[in-house]
């Protein structure tokens, strides 16, 4: 008797926590690819055979190393450094590195698992991967977080390169330490090569780049509206996070006439009624990417609530852009934000709604962007950096800004053509099936490998 797809997951499942065990975030990304995938394929012989999936749930390989570095008190530190080189079927592995306390081999597996996919989304030759490190800015002197960079690509540089793996930033990775880890790169192997992407823009960088994650978010946002002829202009958004997809998924929700009445960071949110205009969003620009100072002295300084230890979808509103962190809106979150009328959803930051606030937003026809589709204008204009790069060639903002929307565009196209069930669009079921098929064709071509 032929399995159901419930059997069929279960058993899926079943495995991979038993390989996989005490990885929670890797169970929970590989449970929603799965969901999508093994239906797609129950009739598609060439991939069940070859075992596609079971093989996509194991990376290539994974790097853990030490990281030793001096503090300003001459005291040696200890970190640990990763990488988790997932797939790289169809091009280079790209995909940022973390440096937060909170982190671990399932959390970097989970993250280099959907950058595959997302990769796969964008049409450029990108494969998947992810890294970082436990290390903490907080509290970090400039020359410290300087010495930690150096030590980590001290290590990590025997593992990347320009055609083999091209990391980028996340979490705690900005220009700063992305031009830290970039200069030791060149000292170790003196060579110029485009080994990173996110760099400035007096060596490599490309324009756009910092923009494009925020922008994409937005600029995927419009076109599930468009769908549904509707707009941004005059329409309340949410947004969690004040780091750099939060900042320039705000200034685009601006650009376009919407209200945006909360940021956030770990300390809280802020519910700022007027909503942000330019004055406000350099002020929390400033605040985080220079003064590097924490979201409550945006309240304190524009006489606005702070809320402190909650996140933002308390907070009436008709989108929700949750650019913070993975599982930073539960499904009690989604039930609220359902019940004041949201009706999009666009993920800026990688799987922060959890599996059932999906669930809870499909059921109740919320627009839903998974993160996979809404937040790969990054890895994009990261790629059109690559191309840059190798060109020895500099784009202008404006050429950049059009490929950037056209990409997005065309994502969204993709996860319509794979999501469309009627009446309704599910985001993630064609994103999931758009991203694997790309993949999959290339490891059907290689071989058993
Ligand atoms: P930043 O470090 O610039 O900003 C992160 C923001 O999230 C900060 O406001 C931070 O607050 C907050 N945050 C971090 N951890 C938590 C937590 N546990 N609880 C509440 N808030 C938290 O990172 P990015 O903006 O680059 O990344 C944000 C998200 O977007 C991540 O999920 C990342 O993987 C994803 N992403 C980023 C891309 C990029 O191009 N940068 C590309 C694609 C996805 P605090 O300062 O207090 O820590």
């Amino acid at each position: 008797m032929p399995h159901s797809n419930d059997q069929r997951l279960a058993d899926f499942m079943q495995g991979l926590v038993l390989r996989n065990p005490d990885e929670p975030y890797f169970h929970q990304a590989v449970y929603e690819v799965a969901n999508s995938i093994l239906p797609f394929i129950a009739d598609k012989p060439k991939y069940r055979k070859a075992r596609i999936l079971e093989r996509l749930t194991e990376p290539d390989r994974i790097i853990v190393f030490r990281v030793c570095w001096e503090d300003d008190q001459g005291n040696i530190q200890t970190n640990r450094g990763f990488r988790v080189q997932h797939s790289n079927a169809i091009g280079p592995y790209k995909g940022g590195l973390r440096f937060h306390h909170d982190v671990s081999i399932g959390l970097f597996k989970f993250l280099a698992f959907e950058q595959t996919f997302k990769n796969s989304l964008t049409g450029l030759p990108m494969g998947g991967g992810k890294g970082g490190s436990n290390f903490s800015l907080q509290g970090k002197s400039d020359r410290e977080v300087m010495r930690f960079c150096q030590s980590f690509m001290t290590e990590l540089a025997r593992h990347i390169g320009p055609d083999t793996d091209v990391p980028a930033g996340d979490i705690g990775v900005g220009a700063r330490e992305v031009s830290y880890l970039f200069g030791q790169y060149k000292r170790l192997v003196n060579q110029f090569t485009g080994v990173l992407t996110g760099k400035s823009l007096e060596f490599g960088g490309s324009l756009v780049r910092t923009e494009a994650t925020g922008y994409g978010a937005v600029y995927f946002l419009q076109d599930m509206l468009t769908v549904k002829k509707q707009g941004l202009d005059g329409r309340i958004a949410a947004v969690s996070g004040s780091g750099n997809v939060a900042q320039y998924a705000i200034e685009k929700l601006l650009h376009n006439n919407a209200k945006v009445v909360t940021a956030s960071d770990s300390s809280g949110f802020i519910y700022d009624p007027h909503g942000f205009d330019t004055e406000r969003l350099e002020f929390l620009k400033e605040l985080k990417n220079v003064k590097r100072g924490r979201i409550n002295e945006y309240a304190e300084t524009f006489g606005c609530e702070f809320h402190p230890g909650q996140r933002p979808w308390q907070v009436p509103c008709d989108f929700a852009l949750p650019c913070a962190t993975q599982n930073e809106l539960s499904a009690e979150d989604a039930k609220t934000l359902i019940s004041n009328g949201c009706i999009a959803v666009s993920e800026g930051a990688n799987m922060p709604t959890e599996l059932a606030g999906i669930d809870l937003f499909h059921e109740a026809n919320v627009m839903f962007a998974p993160s996979k589709a809404a937040n790969a204008g990054g890895v994009a204009v990261s790629g059109l950096e690559m191309s840059q790069n190798s060109m020895r060639q500099s784009w202008e903002r404006d050429e950049l800004d059009q490929r950037l929307r056209k990409i997005m565009q065309k994502i969204h196209d993709k996860c319509r053509e794979h999501g469309e069930n009627g009446v309704t669009i599910d985001y993630v079921k064609g994103a999931n099936i758009a991203g694997f098929i790309k993949v999959a064709d290339a490891m059907l071509a290689y071989g058993v490998m």
